[in-house]
Formats: C-alpha cells, structure tokens, sequence
C-alpha cells in the first residue's frame, strides 16, 4: 500500500500545516480523512501568476516551436521518472485504482511526446490568388494566456492535453485546478518548475490553487484570450456566458451521458466487459464513463444475466490494493447524488437489479448499480449524469428505437454500438447515426486516446482537446496576401482610379 509521506517527500510536494482560508484541504476519499492542504491563491497571487505569464510571452512566442517544444520533452522525461509516485498521489487523492493512476499519468506523457512531433508540423496554407503576382497565405501565431480550469476526475491529465499543446503553440498557462485536488496539481507543477528553471522558461506553466473565484476571475479577465474548462454542464455555461461577453474564447469540455446500444448480433463477451469498465471504472466518475445501456429485446435476458455476474465479481475497496476494482467516490456529495438519483430512478418505474446502497466503512464507497429502466421517455433521471457508478439498461426493438433514444438527452459526449453487422454499425457511424464527439464500434464510451480530437456536441460544449487539429484552439489565425507585382489590383475587379 502507497504511504502518502513517501508520495509526498518523492514528488518533493510544499504541504501547509493551517487550515481555514487560506489552504486548499485534500480529502482522502478512501478514508475521509485529510491527505494535506496547499496553501490558496488569493487575488495578489492570481495577479502575480497572470503578470509573469504576459512577461513571458513577450519571448516565449518568439522562440521557435521545435524549441519551446524541448520544455515539454523534457517535463515528460520527469513524469516518466515520477510515474509510479504520482500514479499513486491520484489514487490518493481521487480514488482511482493504481492501474486507472498509472494511465492518467501515462496520458501526459502521451500528449507530451505528441505536441513535441506537432512542434514541427504547426502547418498553415498556401491559398490561390485571383490576383496576379499575388499569393495567400494562412499562417498560426500565438494567442497568450490560456487560463485552463479543470475538474476534479483527472486531476493531472486534463491540465497536461491543455498545457502540452499551448506550450508548443507559444502560448502560457494559468491552471486553476480543482479545489478538491490540490496536491495532484501542486506534484505536476512541482516537476513544472523544475523543468521551467532549466529552460529559462518561468511563467510559461503558472499554477493557482482555490475555488470557484479564481475560475470565474480567469473567465472575465480580458488578458485572457482562451480559457479552456472542463467540468459541469451547470458551470460551463456560466463560464461561457462570462467569456462571451468580453468576445473571448472558451474551450468547454462537459459533462457526458454516454450510452451503449448492443445489437442482437453482438458479441457479448467484448460488450459485457467494455460495459462493466465504461460504468463502474473510476466507481463512474469519468465524463465518458457508460450511464446507459441499450440492449436489443433478442439479447436482453442474456446480456442482464452476464452483467450481473460480472458486477460480481467487482471488487470495492482501496484502490490501491492489488485486486480492487472500484474506488470511492469523491466525497459525501457523491454519495447524495448517487442516492438521489437512484431514489428518483425507483419512483420513475426504474428497478434496481444489483447494487444501489452505499457502503458501511469509512470513506466514500458506494455500490455499482444496474437499474431496468422503462423506456427513455417516460424515464427523465436519464437525462441527467449523475457522476456515480449508475447503469441504466433499457430493452429496445429496432436500431431505429435505439438511436433515437441514444441521441434524446442534451448531452453527446462519447457513444459506441456492439454488432457484427457492418449495415448497423455504418448506420451508426453515418449522419444519422450517433451526435456525440465520439463513436466508437465493439469498444465502450470510456478510454480515449491522445491521437485523436476528445470532445463532445451539445451540452457537453462542442470543445476539441488533445490530438488531431484540436492545436488550432491555441493559435490565431491570420490569412496574409503579398503583392510581389508592380501593380495594385483590387479584389474583385473593383476599379478605385486615384
Ligand atoms: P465542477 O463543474 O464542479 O468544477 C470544475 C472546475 O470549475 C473546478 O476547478 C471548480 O473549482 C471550477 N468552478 C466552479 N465554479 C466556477 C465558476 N463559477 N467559474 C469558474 N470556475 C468554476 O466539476 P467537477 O465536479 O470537478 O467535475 C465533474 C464534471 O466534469 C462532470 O460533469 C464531468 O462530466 C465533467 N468532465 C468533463 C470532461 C470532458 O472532457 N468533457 C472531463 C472531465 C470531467
């Protein structure tokens, strides 16, 4: 079992002794007991951290990216190094399981290695003139401050997918992580500083530690051309609301409510596992984790029998201890939701197959829980995402009924269809298939890869992150002509004879 002084002494981490005001408190979500505090940013600190990033810009954007991208190789090199350590520090302080620790943390190093290949490839267009002598050309600049807010249930990663990319891209970053994970983001920007010094690069990663205030001031400060948050639907529109009227721009990432359709042709040895990982995994605490289930009538009894003998097999406990499956939630809030939703699913026609009681011990546990539940329609806690390992499984009659209750809630984060019919899952895949950000076929909603862009449409706010193009959310554009003639012709034809 990982001891939290070592985690503490290896990752080099500055805990305050005080409480109250001025500290940010970590709660150890296994035990309920307190894992350390970090001393709080307040506004002079907030000034601080944005001044030393605009000083910073003023050079960083004139470095050439091949360069600025050795401060990210070089981070990356760190978090190999402390892998283990900060692994641990997130299920500490989370209450993922080592495994789901490890991966978060191999994440970053993943969206590391990739904005150092991108540094090279930040690539704009040439564009054909209808004047003569004249060429287009579109071309990226940096943009500034990117002020990145970010949720509790990837305390590290988020921060990295943001931060690997606009580093690259010329841009700095003022990271206001969650409150409720303050040693998390204090580890990764202890290993920042380390590789800041040695770049000359101070400012480039700044960090403050508080609440909702600091998010907010992030939002409405016009210094800061993006700002990049990830969490609640209910947050994220005020965010946006906060950017928009100062005509910035935001990156939303929020909440998902994603659902798997299983098709009478599926193979349910992959569908039952892909299941099980996508709605207990982090206890359902991921933006893609797997709320809903719809299962083709053909199917139902057999795929509701094997679910339920694998929630079996599940093992809840410290998710540091080799064997556990599921974790804690994140704190009695958690726990409220989860009974809430679960009250409010019985009273709407819903019944509870497994689970559906939290636990008897210290901490924050609950049971991972399979409600059937009536059609969609007529069912509206289904709508919602309730950030705990709640299933709902609904029996459906054609891929027609499936999809359309798929795409009926506001969310449309992460989806995926098992079948071993191309005609379905072509369907699927088509215009008229899944609106979510992500569609994936025989695997679940949960688990992306850096490689490609990770968002979602509707209420989970149409943001990119990570791979592919999501780049170009650091970078402004800016299409240029250049006249190499000896002539003034005017777009258009238009004749101007001065
Ligand atoms: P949350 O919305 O409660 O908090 C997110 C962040 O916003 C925190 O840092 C918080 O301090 C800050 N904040 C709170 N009020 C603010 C305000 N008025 N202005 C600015 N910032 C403010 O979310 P959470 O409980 O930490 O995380 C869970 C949610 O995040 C879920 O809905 C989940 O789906 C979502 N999420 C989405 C993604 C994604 O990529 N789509 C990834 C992870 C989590």
């Amino acid at each position: 079992m990982a001891n939290r002084d070592d985690v503490v002494k290896q990752l080099g981490l500055e805990l305050v002794d005080a409480g109250g005001a001025d500290a940010v408190v970590s709660i150890d979500p296994t035990t309920g007991q307190r894992l350390g505090a970090v001393r709080a940013a307040g506004a002079a600190d907030y000034e601080a951290a944005l001044t030393r990033g605009l000083t910073r810009f003023q050079d960083w954007r004139l470095r050439p990216a091949p360069q600025r991208a050795e401060l990210v190789r070089d981070l990356a090199l760190l978090l190999r190094q402390h892998k283990a350590a900060l692994g641990e520090l997130i299920s500490l302080e989370v209450g993922k399981i080592r495994s789901e620790g490890l991966g978060e943390v191999q994440e970053m190093i993943d969206i590391c290695d990739f904005a150092l290949g991108l540094s090279r490839q930040l690539c704009g267009l040439t564009i054909a003139s209808e004047r003569p002598a004249h060429r287009m050309l579109e071309q990226w600049h940096p943009l500034g401050v990117v002020g990145i807010v970010t949720a509790f249930n990837f305390p590290m990663a988020v921060w990295a997918w943001n931060a690997a990319l606009a580093a690259v891209c010329g841009d700095v970053c003022v990271w206001k992580p969650s409150p409720r994970t303050p040693l998390c983001s204090l580890a990764v920007h202890t290993l920042c500083q380390q590789t800041m010094q040695r770049h000359d690069a101070d400012g480039v990663f700044g960090l403050v530690q508080g609440g909702a205030d600091l998010g907010a001031a992030l939002a409405a400060d016009r210094r800061v051309p993006l700002v990049s948050f990830t969490g609640s639907v209910a947050v994220g529109r005020k965010v946006a609301a906060t950017v928009a009227q100062r005509l910035g721009r935001s990156l939303l990432e929020l909440g998902g409510n994603n659902a798997i359709i299983v098709c009478a042709d599926a193979d349910l040895d992959l569908a039952v596992r892909a299941i099980t990982f996508g709605a207990v995994g982090t206890a359902g605490q991921r933006c893609t984790s797997t709320r809903r289930v719809f299962v083709d009538r053909a199917v139902a009894p057999r795929l509701t029998e094997r679910l339920l003998a694998a929630y079996r097999t599940v093992r809840i406990g410290d998710p540091l201890e080799a064997g556990t499956l599921m974790g804690p939630l994140a704190g009695p809030a958690s726990v409220t939701a989860y009974e809430a939703a679960l009250a409010a699913a019985t009273a709407q026609g819903g019944r509870i197959l497994c689970g559906g009681k939290r636990l008897d011990r210290p901490g924050f546990f609950v049971e991972p829980t399979i409600v059937e539940a009536p059609p969609q329609q007529r069912f509206p806690i289904a709508h919602e995402e309730t950030f705990a390992p709640i299933l709902y499984l609904f029996t459906v009659d054609s891929l027609d009924e499936a999809l359309a209750a798929h795409n009926a809630v506001p969310q449309g984060l992460s989806s995926a269809i098992f079948t071993e019919g191309l005609r379905s899952a072509e369907r699927f895949l088509g215009p008229a298939g899944s609106d979510c950000g992500i569609a994936n076929v025989n695997l679940g909603t949960s688990g992306a890869e850096i490689g490609g862009a990770f968002g979602g449409e509707k209420d989970t706010g149409g943001g990119r992150e990570s791979g592919s193009d999501a780049w170009r959310s650091y970078m402004r554009r800016q299409t240029c002509t250049i006249n190499g003639g000896g002539t003034l012709p005017l777009a258009q034809g238009v004749e101007f004879p001065v």
